[in-house]
């Protein structure tokens, strides 16, 4: 271990070395260790145990710039003595050479091979996969305090909804209603209920770690450098209460939209085809009836009003998702 005294600037520095970078320690003066476990992979330890053990992931989609910025920003500010770190925190940036190569991935979806869905292929993003379950693993296993994973995405897609996340499915667990009134706070406007596993990594550290996981999506991908970042203040803020060990978790939901997915819609074959302006946008409304997806032998026409679809794509392998088929939903406050 390099216990180097030139401070830590975890984004440049990841993407420097995207495919390695040596394992290096930092030590502050108030006693909490930085720890860069491999390119992308930090861990922040307090000198004092806290009350949550806190995983904030960024960069699963390469493109996705301004969750890396958010992040980067919060190290930096933890790194200059700015920002005190009260929890134990797990730090990741998904897919760094994708990053470099300004691409949602190198050979396939990184946010498709969580779960052990990596072990089918032998692709960079699989192994990456692997690596960053077995670092969670031993983070999150480190220690019994409750666990929080918050995943930060932008979209492709313009959004009518431009802040929104999506809950994994929880199989028998209850949701929380203070963690969407977190969301809340942390200007997060929709909650999307999945209704089915995935190969996400929010789900993942949800079913095997029973961490409060989310899916974060914050708006449009943009450039490196081209984002603004006073669009995130409230996010940024929400995080930094959460590693400062200030967040209460106390605040109920109040205004946020909530969706429950009525429909994953898989792509069968290369026949399949949307039926959505190309320019639409996420969240676009349809009546009752419409035709939004077809394929050999399978069509999706809107069962009621108000469905709305989500995150359609075409160019992705039969058997994949092509798009998530939304429509609101209130649900019993159980938490
Ligand atoms: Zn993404």
């Amino acid at each position: 271990m390099n216990f180097s005294v030139k401070p830590m600037r975890f984004l440049a520095d990841t993407l420097a070395q995207p495919n390695e970078t040596p394992a290096r320690e930092q030590l502050l003066p108030d006693g909490t260790t930085l720890r860069l476990l491999d390119t992308g992979l930090l861990r922040v330890s307090p000198s004092q145990p806290g009350t949550h053990r806190v995983l904030i992931s960024c960069g699963i989609h390469g493109n996705e710039t301004a969750p890396m910025e958010i992040v980067d920003a919060i190290v930096g500010d933890i790194v200059a003595g700015e920002l005190t770190v009260n929890n134990e925190l797990l730090i990741v940036i998904g897919n760094p050479p994708a990053a470099v190569a300004a691409e949602r991935f190198i050979e396939e979806n990184l946010n498709r091979l969580f779960s052990g869905k990596h072990q089918s292929s032998r692709s960079l993003e699989s192994l990456r996969a692997a690596q960053i379950e077995q670092v969670t693993e031993a983070f999150f296993t480190a220690g019994d305090e409750p666990r929080l994973h918050y995943d930060l995405h932008t979209a492709i897609r313009g959004s009518q909804i431009e802040k929104f996340a999506v809950y994994p499915y929880l199989h028998s667990r209850t949701w929380s209603a203070p963690q969407i009134g977190f969301l809340e706070q942390c200007g997060i406007e929709a909650v999307l209920f999945s209704k089915q596993p995935s190969g996400t990594y929010s789900y993942h550290t949800s079913h095997l770690h029973e961490a409060d996981s989310f899916t974060i999506e914050l708006g449009k991908v943009r450039q490196f450098g081209d984002n603004d970042m006073t669009n995130f203040s409230a996010i940024s803020a929400g995080l930094r209460r959460v590693i400062a060990g200030q967040e209460l978790f106390k605040q109920t939901p109040k205004s946020i939209k909530l969706f429950a997915v009525v429909e994953e819609v898989i792509k069968r074959s290369e026949a399949f085809q949307l039926h959505i302006p190309a320019e639409a946008k996420n969240f676009t409304e349809y009546p009752k009836g419409s035709l939004l997806a077809s394929d050999e032998g399978y069509e999706y026409r809107t069962q009621q009003d108000g469905e709305r679809f989500v995150f359609p794509i075409t160019n992705v392998p039969p058997g994949q998702r092509a798009m998530l088929v939304v429509a609101p939903t209130e649900l019993d406050p159980i938490d």
